[in-house]
């Protein structure tokens, strides 16, 4: 952390029945050819026991925002600029010392990665890293770790888990490597899991399975969940709240059924058109024109301005903010939502209305 963010004055933490309270989050990476601004500004609060979706394409910086929060960049490369703020459970965690942070990670928040052969260490036993990971946080010993590792194993649907625990990373399938990465995940009882792309490297059926098993989890123990995905299915299936990611800056925020039935950003409504579903069987598929913007070449307002269908001079000129939309609680980065945009937000929503209908078809697949 940089000096300046040190000497910077906090906010005051938030209310009592906010657990994680992201406050206008900038993480930089300086490189080579210059500046990264992989997240820019992003802001969001997360509820006890609640769930909430962070979604966007490659790059959208929805990784980097969640590596931030753990404190795991390495810093530099990555500045985390000092007017942001993480607030977790009553604690600013950017500038907590880092045997505290240490502390909080593994026990009060918990990190699902999207390829656990790599989060796994080859040389131990599954036994052994999930018993070492409660022994660390939990303060217990080693007999009672032991057991601990068994029981999580069995939480997670691992068959023979007396079996299993004596096992090898590389011993076992994709899929049964991800129940112990979120076995041990959950081993410590955290309040918060962040899961990253938890279900990418697995087949469909497998997938189907993970996701099941984490909600039940989650129900079960009363964590509040994370997920970060680029897939719309996963949040659909999954969660209660949406921020959508585009360029390092939130462009959409609101419940599931709002983001998902009504949204209101235009890139957000091509995301909905471009899933491909059964009534568009050999209709031709939707895609968002053009590519994501280079980090050291973005637009100078509207990010997603060169790839807009609503785009006017305006957009070119002012960056937008997030604006409340006609819906309490939805905010969407985007122009059409001010008293300049009106004639135009209603000719987007009306092109829009068969994005809301394949928005509904997912929620219907619940
Ligand atoms: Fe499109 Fe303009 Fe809205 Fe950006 S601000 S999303 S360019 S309409």
């Amino acid at each position: 952390m940089t000096a300046t963010a040190e000497r910077h004055v906090l906010g005051a933490p938030p209310p009592d029945d906010i657990l994680l309270d992201v406050r206008n989050l900038k993480t930089i990476f300086h490189v080579m050819d210059g500046d990264v601004p992989a997240v820019d500004g992003v802001s969001f609060q997360l509820r006890p026991g609640r769930s909430i979706g962070i979604v966007g394409e490659s790059g959208s910086g929805k990784s980097v925002t969640a590596l931030t929060i753990m404190r795991l960049l390495d810093i530099p490369p990555a500045e985390v600029k000092a007017d942001s703020e993480i607030w977790f459970d009553g604690k600013e965690l950017l500038r907590l010392p880092m045997n505290e942070m240490r502390k909080i990670r593994g026990n009060d928040i918990a990190m699902i990665f999207q390829e656990p052969l790599t989060s796994l260490n080859p040389v131990f036993t599954i036994g052994d890293q999930i018993a070492e990971q409660v022994e660390l946080h939990l303060k217990v010993k080693k007999k009672e770790a032991w057991e601990r590792a068994i029981e999580s194993l069995k939480l997670v649907g691992i068959p023979s888990p007396e079996r299993r625990v004596k096992q090898y990373p590389h011993e076992m399938s994709g899929g049964m490597r991800q129940r112990v990465m979120i076995a041990m995940a959950l081993s410590c009882e955290p309040k918060l899991l962040i899961a990253d792309e938890p279900t990418t490297a697995l087949d469909v059926t497998i997938q189907a399975q993970i996701l099941e098993l984490l909600k039940s989890i989650q129900d079960r123990t009363d964590s509040a969940l994370m997920l970060i995905t680029h897939d719309l299915g996963v949040v659909a299936e999954m969660v209660e709240d949406v921020v959508v990611m585009y360029a390092g800056q939130v462009v959409e925020t609101g419940s599931v059924d709002q983001v998902l039935l009504e949204p209101r950003d235009p890139y957000t409504m091509g995301l909905i058109e471009s899933i491909p579903t059964v009534d568009k069987r050999g209709g031709r598929l939707s895609v968002i024109k053009g590519t994501v913007p280079s980090p050291f070449n973005l637009p100078p307002a509207c990010r997603f301005e060169p790839r807009c269908p609503y785009a006017w001079d305006h957009c070119r000129k002012v960056a937008p903010d997030l604006f409340q939309t006609d819906h309490a609680g939805q905010l969407a980065r985007c122009h059409l939502h001010t008293a300049a945009g009106v004639g135009r937000r209603e000719q987007a929503l009306e092109v829009h209305a068969q994005a809301m209908t394949v928005g509904r078809d997912l929620r219907s697949q619940r």
